[in-house]
């Protein structure tokens, strides 16, 4: 017995039957597209930011994050999927499990990877959950482990886990109930408030934005935090942010919809002129008018009588 008070003989019969996937192929005799090269290992580096020299001249390494990147078949797609797997996500699908969501990744590097080496990958179907429900609805996580090898040694592995699930009933929303009686309105999410960061809406309330200062070694932080990033320290004070900032960068949210907010908005990343960076709003001009780099100034809003939040009103209109 597993001690499932709900699943019922028909669930158990369908778990019993994912479960004699575990231990089967999900990819056999894998081959790498590609050599590890110093051209893909230079673009990684140069979209994530990693300036490591271990990754560049005559004796570089590929950054090991960049495991799977061997693995991967492209848009020209893979051709070594193992007939189990796709078994095991037909039955899935068959049992109303259609949605899928990949949950994480862990990856362990046992050996250095180098222009040059070829990779060779398997991947084995490693387990199958009992039902879960989540907050998405309910289905079973399917991990699988991949080997990665090169010169004959294995390199590393890369576990992957994704959960297929039913996806639980919508809730309706309200505009789709047209001659419903009207919704009390929408109210913004409220902040989470806790010892951590109380002092940080202490301010707020009193109309000032508080940065955390370490009192060790002087690093500023934002969120607030209980300890410093820099060196550890718990020991903190704080300093004023002047309100003055710029945008360092921004998106502009479409969809989905959220019930208190009116698409499209958008949605700033700020770097105040003392050096940390806070997400807020950007108001005063149209939400196709926010730039990066545009000077902006903190101000209050006043969203409900309970909720008060910074926000950064736009100074040059946002031409140009
Ligand atoms: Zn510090």
């Amino acid at each position: 017995m597993h001690g499932s008070e709900s699943g019922g003989d028909l669930d158990h019969d369908l778990y019993e039957r994912l479960r004699a996937y575990e231990g089967q192929a999900a990819a056999t005799g894998g081959a790498g597209k590609d050599l590890v090269n110093e051209p893909m290992i230079r673009h990684w580096c140069e979209a994530m930011g990693d300036t490591d020299p271990a990754y560049s001249g005559p004796d570089a390494v590929a950054p090991p994050t960049m495991l799977q990147a061997w693995t991967m078949g492209g848009l020209s797609g893979h051709t070594d999927r193992s007939g189990a797997y796709d078994e095991l996500l037909t039955l899935l699908d068959e049992a109303g499990c259609t949605s899928v969501v990949a949950t994480d990744c862990e990856q362990e590097y046992l050996r250095p990877l180098r222009p040059g080496d070829a990779i060779t990958f398997d991947a084995v179907i490693e387990s199958v959950s009992e039902r879960k429900t989540t907050k998405l609805g309910t289905g079973h996580f399917v991990t699988t482990r991949m080997d990665v090898h090169a010169g004959g040694e294995l390199a590393g592995t890369h576990r992957f886990r994704i959960l297929k699930y039913a996806p639980g009933a919508q809730k309706p929303k309200p505009k789709a109930k047209p001659e419903a009686k009207p919704d009390p309105e929408p109210k913004r999410p409220r902040p989470v408030i806790n010892r951590d960061n109380a002092g940080f809406w202490e301010a707020v309330a009193a109309h000032r934005l508080l940065v955390q200062r370490c009192a060790s070694c002087a690093t500023l932080r934002f969120p607030w935090l209980p300890g410093c990033n820099a060196c550890g320290s718990q020991e903190w004070d704080t300093v004023e942010a002047s309100g003055a900032g710029t945008v360092y960068s921004y998106v502009v949210m479409h969809h989905p919809p959220f019930p208190a907010f009116d698409p499209p908005y958008a949605v700033g990343l700020i770097e105040l002129s003392e050096g940390v960076r806070m997400i807020s709003n950007v108001v005063g001009v149209p939400y196709d008018k926010v730039r990066i780099g545009m000077p902006v100034r903190l101000e209050f809003l006043r969203v409900d009588e309970e909720l008060e939040l910074p926000v950064f009103r736009a100074q040059d209109g946002g031409e140009g």
